[in-house]
């Protein structure tokens, strides 16, 4: 019982159980790579070695700047095997977050897809990373970089895990930004492994050796949820999409590799939605069983759309960078099964149930709120896989509270049963007049009407009332709508003051690095805006 948790015993099991199960990733010149868990056990290993040959020390940061691919998950576990601390960073970030973040970590190594090397040109000159190494396609990396098949070609397929403990560091991830400076998250070889167990449980992502998964969730963003490392401890296979996350690509994949789970945040399933509706018969996906969505808020409508129209199941998810990411997640209780369709989908559109060692709770200005499904309050979570602080930053002190748990920042009501319903991000709430509207109702609601296919709604200064909705939507190809049917749609579904005050249409809403709708920069577009009432 004295047994330490690391990832060195998912590695290992990976390697003498699973040898042959494939992993299979799509390059940049979309032709299909595989290769096994086998060839990855000893690769991963060769890695190790490299590494330490660089000079590579115990508790330094090794990042990695790339696309969801087998060399990738190489780097999940011959970095931590090794002592090192793996950084995964986002390429859609600005390069002054990219060289901001990776001074913060103080990188060491960075191993980069070739493609992304134009984004390393943009913010090579402000960080002091000793070695790149790259991921090339074909040919050696260019001058002034190492190659990564030379670099582990020489090394021993065997290394003895550099582990001391299990609260090792094995993995930092920053937060995306979209409420301010990214703040890092540092994990433990001891809370990797406790999230895969409880992300694997069958009432959560239930994942198993019968499984293949296809993780459209990048890499880099919170380890794609944590899924290659649950996935190698349960002998899923993996289908790695490179950097194909266009609804077409993605379906092809889903189709000829029959991926039974599949995962991503709302605006990939948006516009897969959107591809099968227009060629309902093009893919076959008998075995998707499910679909994880998470990230933001999955909208209801997709939910039922995917359900009705093509009879696939979506998973919806909560969670965050702090927490590992997986917080909560959406099935049905049996005692709900009785529930009328249109009652069902609407528990399906909530963020569910806590995971196994998550505890929850939501905090009104008044104290705990009890657990009613009415009354609003800041979620606080802890547990063995939620951090306990920020990577050197004593700034965001105060999001951890004395007693023990995180204040998550986003506002939510929990009813009898326990599920979870996020009503906003606290600072995305609209206060009009005194009263609370949830701009992430007003949303749900909005891509439920057939011409819309996003819309997200934002707070306006208003003279009278301090703050307004107002809608930024987009319509489908083809679609028409006017604000009147809009405002007359939303009619039977609110009260007269929750109702936007204007509907503003645009090609595409702003995205944060994440995909995630990028709400600041909508509020600054909007800062001048004339509100006519
Ligand atoms: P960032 O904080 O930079 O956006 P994270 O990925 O850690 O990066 O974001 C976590 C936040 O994303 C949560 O606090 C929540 O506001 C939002 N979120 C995640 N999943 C969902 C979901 N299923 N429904 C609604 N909001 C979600």
């Amino acid at each position: 019982m004295e047994y330490p948790l690391t990832l060195a015993h998912i590695f290992e099991r990976a390697g003498k159980y699973f040898g042959k199960v494939e992993l299979v990733s799509r390059r940049p010149d979309k032709t299909i790579h595989r290769t096994t868990y086998g060839e990855f056990h000893k690769r991963a290993q060769k890695l190790s070695n490299a590494l330490q040959r660089l000079g590579v020390k115990k508790g330094d940061r090794v990042a990695t700047l790339a696309w969801n691919h087998e060399r990738h998950m190489e780097a999940y576990f011959g970095i931590p095997l090794m002592g090192g601390v793996l950084h995964t960073l986002n390429p859609r970030l600005s390069a002054a977050d990219l060289s901001y973040i990776m001074n913060h970590a103080d990188d060491r190594v960075l191993l980069i897809d070739d493609v992304l090397l134009p984004v390393w040109e943009r913010f090579k000159n402000d960080v002091h990373a000793r070695h790149v190494v790259v991921w090339t396609h074909g040919g050696p990396a260019p001058a002034g970089f190492l190659d990564y098949e030379q670099l582990i070609e020489p090394e021993l397929p065997s290394f003895t895990p550099q582990i001391d403990d299990e609260q090792q560091a094995a993995g930092v991830c920053y937060t995306s930004g979209t409420t301010g400076r990214p703040k890092g998250v540092v994990y433990s070889h001891r809370s990797q492994v406790l999230h895969s167990m409880s992300a694997c449980l069958p009432d959560a992502l239930g994942l198993s050796m019968q499984d293949v998964i296809l993780p459209v969730v990048p890499m880099f963003h919170v380890n794609a949820w944590s899924i290659p490392f649950a996935a190698a401890m349960v002998g899923s296979k993996l289908v790695f999409p490179g950097p194909h996350l266009d609804a077409l690509s993605v379906l092809q994949l889903l189709h000829d590799e029959k991926v039974t789970v599949a995962a991503g945040v709302p605006t990939v399933w948006i516009a897969i939605l959107e591809a099968l509706d227009k060629e309902p018969q093009r893919w076959n996906l008998k075995a998707l069983r499910q679909m994880v969505v998470g990230g933001s808020a999955a909208p209801q409508a997709m939910i039922e759309g995917y359900q009705k129209r093509h009879g696939l199941h979506v998973l919806h998810a909560w969670g965050m960078t702090e927490m590992s990411p997986i917080g909560t997640i959406c099935r049905i209780k049996p005692s709900l099964h009785s529930l009328p369709e249109a009652d069902k989908f609407r528990v399906h559109a909530t963020q569910g149930l806590a995971v196994p060692l998550v505890d929850v709770r939501a905090m009104a200005e008044s104290g705990e709120a009890p657990w009613d499904g009415k009354t609003m309050g800041e979620l606080h979570v802890r547990g063995p896989f939620i951090a306990r602080s920020y990577f050197n930053n004593p700034v965001e002190a105060d999001k951890f509270t004395m007693d023990g748990w995180f204040r998550t920042g986003d506002i939510v009501t929990i009813d009898p049963e326990g599920y979870v319903r996020i009503t906003d991000r606290s600072k995305d709430l609209i206060k009009s007049g005194g009263e609370w509207i949830s701009s992430v109702d007003l949303e749900n609601a909005l891509m439920g009407h057939p011409a819309v296919k996003e819309a997200a709604v934002v707070a306006v200064k208003h003279p009278k009332w301090d703050e307004r909705p107002v809608a930024c939507v987009v319509l489908r190809e083809g679609a028409k709508a006017t604000p009147e049917d809009l405002t007359h749609f939303l009619e039977p579904m609110f009260a007269k003051f929750q109702l936007p005050d204007a509907f503003v249409f645009m090609q595409a809403i702003p995205r944060t690095a994440a995909g995630k709708f990028l709400k600041s920069a909508l509020r600054e577009q909007l800062k001048d805006f004339k509100l006519e009432k």
